[in-house]
């Protein structure tokens, strides 16, 4: 989707929406997308999915990730790990630039439950630090490591200002468990509605970036539109 200059504060309305959405979605709640918004995210019917990747930036894969978000004209929502950030800084911006949501993901990737209040909150603020810095904005969601949360957890995350997001299609392409097995496990899985957990950053991701093409080929055949998450 293109957006001219007049129109980003409506895309960010539409964006906030989205996220309001799938928190409803996740609570039960039966929410009709308007139809409008449907058609202006891209969708069919509001068939909506939305791509995360997490545990970037990284300069292996994060481009080779972005390239292919571009040959489809597809945005996605990446979870980044601060001290990744702080060590490939352009590329976070790159990732900015191209006009995707950078969320945080925790400064180096630890069991928040297992850490004291001063420790998570440095791990969220150092975070959110080194994104605003590349991107000029400061993330609204946090994605605990390993999606381990409790009621401290998420009580503290409110407390500093962060919406949790979890994911509901986990195919585990960071175990490497080949490309074609990557790509099943989303397809079969997939509803709408769902946010599809991948990896660009962590280890070898070449089987995901090789899986990526024919996942957003075969969602948008299916009548799949593509959104990101938090603004
Ligand atoms: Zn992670």
């Amino acid at each position: 989707m293109s957006v001219r200059p007049g129109r980003r504060k409506a895309v960010g309305r539409l964006r906030a929406a989205i996220g309001a959405l799938v928190v409803a979605l996740a609570a039960g709640a039966a929410v009709a997308l308007p139809a409008a918004e449907a058609e202006a995210a891209g969708a069919k019917g509001g068939k909506v999915v939305y791509l995360t990747f997490d545990d970037g930036p990284s300069p292996a894969y994060t481009p080779k990730v972005l390239a292919t978000l571009d040959r489809y004209g597809v945005r996605a929502t990446f979870f980044e790990i601060g001290q990744n950030v702080a060590a490939h800084p352009s590329v976070t911006a790159q990732v900015a630039r191209r006009g995707h949501s950078v969320q945080n993901h925790s400064w180096s990737h630890p069991d928040l439950r297992k850490l004291s209040a001063a420790a998570l909150s440095a791990q969220v603020t150092d975070t959110d630090k080194a994104i605003r810095a590349q991107t000029g904005r400061t993330p609204s969601c946090l994605r605990p490591p390993y999606g381990a949360v409790n009621s401290t957890v998420r009580s503290k995350a409110a407390a500093l200002g962060k919406q949790v997001v979890l994911w509901s299609v986990d195919p585990a392409d960071w175990s490497r468990p080949g490309t074609a097995a990557i790509r099943s496990r989303v397809l079969n899985n997939v509803r709408p509605g769902s946010v599809i957990l991948l990896h660009d950053g962590g280890g070898d991701r070449s089987q995901t970036v090789a899986a990526l093409p024919a996942i957003i080929s075969t969602l948008k055949a299916r009548g799949y539109g593509f959104a990101t998450l938090c603004g």
